[in-house]
This record gives C-alpha cells, sequence and structure tokens, in this order.
C-alpha cells in the first residue's frame, strides 16, 4: 500500500499544474486560532503551577485568548494603512468555533469531550467582555474578514482514545481541564491535529473521509451560527489537510483552502475547485526567538519578484496580552513592515483570500469595480510541476 501511495505522490509531483501569478504586489494575512482558549489568564497559571506545572519554557505556555481591548488595538493599528487603491489591509481570521466545555465535562469526571460552541459564550472560568462584538466590529469596519480553522484543533479520536485509557495522559488533561486549560500543544503533541491522529501508521493518520465530513458539516455550522456568514477560506489545525478534507470543504462551499509556509507554490486549483494559497511571510515576533522586520520585507519581496501574493502569516497569539504582552511589539512591527511595503511599492494591494479567489476566476474583483483609478492587476497563467517548485531557490 505505501509503495502504491509513494508512487501515487511521485506521480502527483511531476504532473503540470497551472500557477496564477500577477503583474502587481498582492498582500494578504491568514490569522489562526482565534476564539480557541487557552491559559486562563492569572488565575489558571496559578492554578497549573499549584498542580506541579512548571510554565514559561515555550511561549505557548502563555498562550490565553484575546481581549475585546486586543482586537481593537488590532483594528486601529490595521486602520492606520492603506494600499494604492485606498484600502485598509484586511486580516482574514481563521477561527476555532467551539471550546471544551468544562463545566458539563467536569459534571461526568471529564469521561468525554463535549464542545461548547463560541456563538453560546466561553467555558466556565473564561470571561471577555466584549470579544464578540470586537470581532464583530472589525468585520464591519473592512480590517478582519473571518475564516474557518476548525472545532477542536486537537484530533477528537486520539483525544477520546487517551481518555479511556485513564494513563498518565488522561490524568494530564484532567489536570489542565480542572484550571480551565483545554491543552497546551507541545506539552502532549500526541493529541494531533483536528483530522490527523498522529498515533495512527503513516497512511492511516487522516481521520476516515465520512468522519472528515462529520466535523467539518458541524464545523460550518457553528461558524455560521457565529458569523451569520459562510466561510470562504479554510485553514487546517496543524495544515493537516489531505483530499477527503479538500472533497468535504468544497462540498460547505470553501473555494480558497490555506496552506502552511515551507516551499510556497503559485496559487493554484485542485480538482474540487479549490484555489490553494500557499503562506510566504511569517510575522511571528512572539513565537520566532530570530524575528526580524527586514528578514519578512525579504519573504514579501522574494514572493513579489516570483509574480506570486505575499501572504503573512500571523497566529493569533501574537496579539494576545493578559498574562504576557505580545501585542505591544507585535503591533509595532507589523506597523514596521506595513509601512516598508507601503513605501517601496506604490502599486501595493491589500487582498482577502476571497478576492483573489475572484480576480483569478473572473479577471477582477468587485471591491475596484467601476473604480477607475485602480490599475489593472494582469493574472498570468504558468506551469509548473510540485517537484521543480520544491527545490531550492537562489535568495
Ligand atoms: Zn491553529
Amino acid at each position: 500500500m505505501s509503495v502504491v501511495r509513494k508512487l501515487w505522490q511521485r506521480g502527483q509531483n511531476l504532473l503540470p499544474v497551472t500557477g496564477f501569478h500577477f503583474t502587481r504586489p498582492l498582500v494578504l494575512f491568514q490569522s489562526d486560532d482565534w476564539g480557541r482558549v487557552g491559559l486562563r489568564d492569572h488565575e489558571g497559571r496559578e492554578e497549573l503551577q499549584a498542580a506541579g506545572l512548571v510554565l514559561g519554557e515555550q511561549p505557548y505556555d502563555f498562550y490565553t485568548l484575546e481581549t475585546a481591548e486586543d482586537v481593537a488595538a488590532l483594528n486601529s493599528a490595521l486602520k492606520v494603512h492603506r494600499d494604492s487603491s485606498g484600502r485598509h489591509p484586511c486580516l482574514q481570521m481563521n477561527f476555532i468555533v467551539a471550546n471544551l466545555d468544562f463545566a458539563k465535562m467536569s459534571a461526568e469526571n471529564f469521561q468525554q469531550i463535549l464542545l461548547l460552541p463560541l456563538s453560546d459564550g466561553l467555558p466556565q472560568g473564561w470571561r471577555r467582555p466584549g470579544l464578540i462584538e470586537a470581532y464583530h466590529e472589525g468585520i464591519s469596519d473592512g480590517v478582519f474578514q473571518p475564516a474557518l480553522h476548525g472545532a477542536t484543533h486537537f484530533c477528537p479520536v486520539s483525544m477520546q482514545r487517551n481518555l479511556a485509557g485513564n494513563g498518565e495522559r488522561a490524568r494530564f488533561m484532567r489536570t489542565l481541564w480542572q484550571a480551565g486549560t483545554p491543552y497546551i500543544f507541545w506539552r502532549s503533541p500526541w493529541i494531533g491535529y483536528e483530522y490527523w491522529d498522529p498515533e495512527k501508521p503513516g497512511n492511516k493518520r487522516f481521520l476516515p473521509a465520512e468522519i472528515q465530513r462529520q466535523i467539518i458539516g458541524r464545523t460550518v455550522g457553528a461558524f455560521a451560527k457565529l458569523f451569520r456568514v459562510l466561510p470562504g477560506s479554510a485553514c487546517a489545525p496543524g495544515y493537516r489537510a489531505n483530499d477527503d478534507t479538500h472533497s468535504a470543504w468544497a462540498q460547505h462551499g470553501i473555494r480558497v483552502a490555506q496552506s502552511g509556509p515551507g516551499s510556497p507554490l503559485p496559487p493554484h486549483f485542485d480538482r474540487y475547485g479549490i484555489l490553494h494559497l500557499s503562506r510566504t511571510v511569517e510575522l511571528e515576533p512572539a513565537v520566532d526567538a530570530n524575528f526580524s522586520v527586514e528578514t519578512c520585507v525579504g519573504r514579501a519581496e522574494a514572493a513579489f519578484a516570483r509574480g506570486i501574493p505575499a501572504v503573512v502569516c500571523v497566529h493569533s497569539i501574537n496579539f494576545h496580552s493578559t498574562v504576557k504582552d505580545f501585542r505591544s511589539r507585535t503591533l509595532r512591527m507589523l506597523d514596521e513592515f506595513l509601512a516598508a511595503l507601503e513605501s517601496r511599492h506604490s502599486d501595493l494591494l491589500y487582498l482577502r483570500d476571497e478576492e483573489l479567489y475572484e480576480l483569478v476566476t473572473k479577471g477582477s474583483c468587485d471591491a475596484w469595480n467601476g473604480r477607475a483609478d485602480v490599475p489593472q492587476v494582469k493574472v498570468i497563467q504558468r506551469k509548473f510541476t510540485r517537484a521543480e517548485a520544491a527545490r531550492p531557490r537562489e535568495a
């Protein structure tokens, strides 16, 4: 089986695919993990420390949850900037649309995973006044665009199996859950990602198509309840998506799939008509010890030189502030980054995922319709193979 799969993969890598290139510098922002709770602020930190955890080894120990103030500060920071058509940058916010329902789970001695949709509020012990309103405000201001990330982020099958095992792992999870924290990924990577179970053999790690379809259907439903629109773009937790994920996304109207950084491919379609976008710039000052704005600008320039969009990846942790102030530095760095791009490129355009989809399929975007002052962006089609694209490039 694995030999067949390897041959199939090799064939896929050699198959020419149509990539899309553009004659103007385009910038998109994709940001994961919004709405997902982590460490329950100072109170949760004290509880976990009393239970024997030493926190602070990794930035994600201090991943909490954005506050209304964090979201409003990001909104204001984006509104300072404009592209050559006068539009603000817009952050594609990928939401985790549910949290663990600690109150209900605790009543059952934490024997099973139960979810609380974000539209119904936050789990027991959590307070974030005005947060949902702050998301909506940024959406109506045109600086945020909600998109789909997932419902749990972790693999529910792996979590449930380990819970049933009642061993050390289950005990550790219950300690976190008592303190209102769902998980800290680096401390228990066996939890995997929503559609991907790391403890299964190599070719069985992705959950079966039917289970993925059920999860995605429920997630899209919870998203629609929260935002009153359907998601048009999606990013799989941990970037772990396969053909079955894409098929289920397409069935639910997703038109853009976001892929992680690595060897960025030009935007291209899959057999379900989903446009795939690779992230090209990592703007992650909270988690990258070697972070520099200069490197980010260099990555964006490298993307422009190839005629592909600069797709900026910035996770929500970078805007958190309650236990550790990640937000202040990120907003400064983001401001410098945007100012640098705007001063270097008088023809810069900020786009959203779905606008890039429009540009590729219709040759223009509704946002510019009737605007004679927005010069044309030419879309150029060029064939590439994944094997070619994976080769290292000259800087
Ligand atoms: Zn994520």
